[in-house]
């Protein structure tokens, strides 16, 4: 589109104004019965009264449209239009049947001697039936409803054309048909001034879209037409007017029209073709650059796709080797989408825990896999990791395996926070530590042990004597202990040998473990001494315990490497803890154990002591 289309939508505005007013004009002549107004210029054909209606009728819708573009609006100039089109289409039923519908001087009497009082014209009537059509087609909406107007209104327009060019030339028949009432010539103005308001009220819809478009096709329509129409109209005329007033004959008049068209044609066309070649010239400019432009971006098109596929090679590299590394290193690796809550883990991971992998995971699943006594602190452990509190996550837990038992697992993560410091990812390792776990577990248990008995050793039986004196104490509870020794026990070693001296003190602390209650601790203090104690028993309950192991040891038969068969006797000391310490609790069992010594051996001793009576203030 080019120029301003409220510009013509003005002009179109003002036009319908014009032709309103030549109807007024007329229709005031009639009243006033100055038939000079009716006709414009004197003994001409004056207007008809129903001519003068018809067009301010169309006036007005074409008014309506355009000042209130509104559905309501555009209902009611149609109805306006088609109302005022009607009586032309019946003024024309009257011409072809012959009728008299009372319609011609229904308005105002018609002296006027121009065919029949008070009727328009054939081609008036044509005219206006067209216009009427043309104005109600342009209150629609759609294009071709639109374009329908146009072509109608032309239809109009050509007819009011030879109407104009009648009068200039005195050609009668170009405005009368046949006998019938000639159409006025401020009729015929009035037509084309509303046909010009009808074209032009949408001038970017229906035919004047083309007229206006930027391209060469609307170049060529908005110079040739107007040249068309106005240039043979005006040459005609001019041609005409000379040989009338005898310049020359009519050869010589209609050469010089011939001429003139010609010439003035030729130079509207190579004019044109100018326009035509620059608006070419500027096109192929264009499409150039766009070609220009279009390798340019395919080569940068091309450039990026090999950018991307070496990307794309080196990150499959990069994931294969992280494949391979975390493979190699027989760990599995999470990968948590902390806001969406998805976990995903490495197929070493749910190899780990014999899960097939295809079960989604988020973080409630993961802690529900945690053996129960290890999940608060888990859960405790994350969250405070995805606040910020720590550094990274750490922790040891078991694991539930599908096979029902628990694995001991040592998770590690560390998450990638946002701007705002917000965690919103966390990639984690997890490795199976249930062997290293089971060796430091053996590790504690050699360290507490003795070798050769399987009993608890000296240092960890003094730890537990020491916590358990301190409980016995607090709530009141006796508590007993007991030392004993392998009487002549060197002898056996001398006779025997120190293998089978083995053998007798493994017999000693089988029997002790078979002899003891589960909450008795027993012990090898050391050498050929062993030890128990006995909480919540006074020193008699215990001596009744320590008789029966006395007993299974005494009647146990040994034998040497050559098949001699000997037997041996054990001594024991037993004190209470009474209001004692530990150091003096052992005295006094290892006293009632020297004692049993020297009362003869194989016997129980237990030392007599009572704490003394408080005395209360
Ligand atoms: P008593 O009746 O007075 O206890 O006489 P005894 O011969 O048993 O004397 P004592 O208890 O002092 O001797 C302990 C001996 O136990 C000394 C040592 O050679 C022996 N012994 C200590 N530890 C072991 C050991 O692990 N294996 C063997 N075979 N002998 C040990
Ligand atoms: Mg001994």
């Amino acid at each position: 589109m080019i120029a301003n289309l409220r510009l013509f939508r003005g002009l179109a505005r003002l036009a319908a104004a014009v032709a309103a007013g030549i109807g007024a004009l007329a229709l005031f002549g009639w009243t006033q019965g100055a038939l000079w107004l009716t006709s414009v210029v004197p003994g001409l054909v004056p207007m008809k009264p129903n001519t003068s209606a018809c067009i301010m009728a169309f006036s007005l819708a074409l008014g309506i449209q355009s000042l209130w573009p509104s559905k309501p609006a555009a209902i009611g100039a149609r109805i306006i239009a088609l109302a005022s089109g009607a009586i032309a289409i019946l003024t024309l039923a009257e011409y072809l049947f012959g009728w008299h519908l009372g319609i011609d001087q229904f308005l105002m009497l018609d002296q006027t001697r121009s065919g029949i009082p008070g009727r328009m014209g054939t081609n008036t009537a044509i005219a206006l039936a067209l216009i009427g059509i043309g104005v109600a087609l342009e209150a629609g909406e759609a294009d071709i409803v639109i374009l329908r107007a146009h072509i109608v209104t032309l239809g109009a327009a050509v007819v009011a054309l030879f109407t104009l060019v009648g009068y200039m030339y005195s050609a009668t028949y170009l405005y009368q048909v046949a006998s019938t009432t000639p159409m006025a010539m401020n009729t015929a103005i009035a037509i084309l001034l509303l046909c010009g308001a009808v074209l032009w009220l949408k001038p970017d819809r229906g035919l004047m879209a083309a007229v206006h478009s930027a391209d060469g096709a609307g170049l060529m329509l908005r110079s040739m037409i107007p040249a068309a129409v106005i240039i043979p109209v005006v040459l005609g005329w001019l041609a005409l007017s000379g040989e009338r007033a005898g310049f020359y004959d009519t050869t010589y008049g209609v050469a010089l029209l011939v001429l003139s068209t010609i010439a003035i044609f030729t130079l509207l066309t190579a004019g044109n073709s100018r326009s035509v070649r620059a608006l070419d010239a500027t096109r192929s400019r264009a499409q150039k650059d766009l070609e220009e432009a279009f390798v340019s971006v395919e080569q940068r098109v091309v450039e990026r796709t090999h950018e991307l596929n070496e990307a794309l090679a080196r990150l499959a590299d990069s994931e294969h080797r992280f494949e391979l590394a975390t493979e190699g290193s027989n760990s599995g690796v999470l990968d948590l989408d902390i806001l969406s809550d998805k976990l995903h883990c490495s197929r070493r991971w749910n190899e780990m825990l014999g899960r097939g992998g295809d079960q989604p995971l988020n973080t409630a699943a993961f802690i529900e896999l945690v053996h129960p006594d290890e999940r608060t602190s888990a859960m405790r452990a994350l969250l405070a990791h995805f606040k910020g509190s720590t550094e990274s996550f750490s922790i040891e837990v078991r694991m539930r395996h599908t096979d029902g038992t628990h694995r001991w697992m040592l998770s590690r993560g560390r998450a990638l926070r946002d701007e705002r410091g917000r965690a919103v990812r966390m990639i984690g390792s997890q490795t199976d530590i249930s062997e290293i776990k089971a060796l430091q577990e053996a590790l504690r248990d050699a360290s507490i042990r003795d070798g050769i008995t399987g009993l608890y050793n000296r240092t960890h039986f003094v730890e537990r004597l020491n916590a358990a004196t301190h409980l016995a104490v607090r709530h009141d509870l006796p508590l007993s202990f007991c030392m004993f020794d392998i009487d002549h026990f060197k002898q056996v070693n001398d006779t025997y040998g120190h293998v089978v001296g083995d053998d007798v003190i493994r017999a000693v602390g089988a029997a002790i473990a078979a002899g003891i209650r589960a909450e008795d601790v027993g012990a090898r203090y050391g050498g050929d001494e062993f030890c128990i104690m006995f909480e919540g028993t006074p020193a008699a309950g215990a001596a009744m315990c320590l008789e029966r192991i006395k007993a299974r040891v005494e009647n146990t038969p040994f034998f040497s490497k050559d098949g001699r068969r000997f037997s041996t006797t054990l001594s024991f000391g037993v004190s209470n803890l009474a209001d004692r310490s530990v150091p003096e609790l052992i005295e006094a069992a290892d006293r009632a154990l020297y004692e049993a010594k020297s009362r003869g051996r194989s016997r129980i001793v237990v030392d007599t002591y009572t704490p003394p009576i408080r005395k209360h203030a």
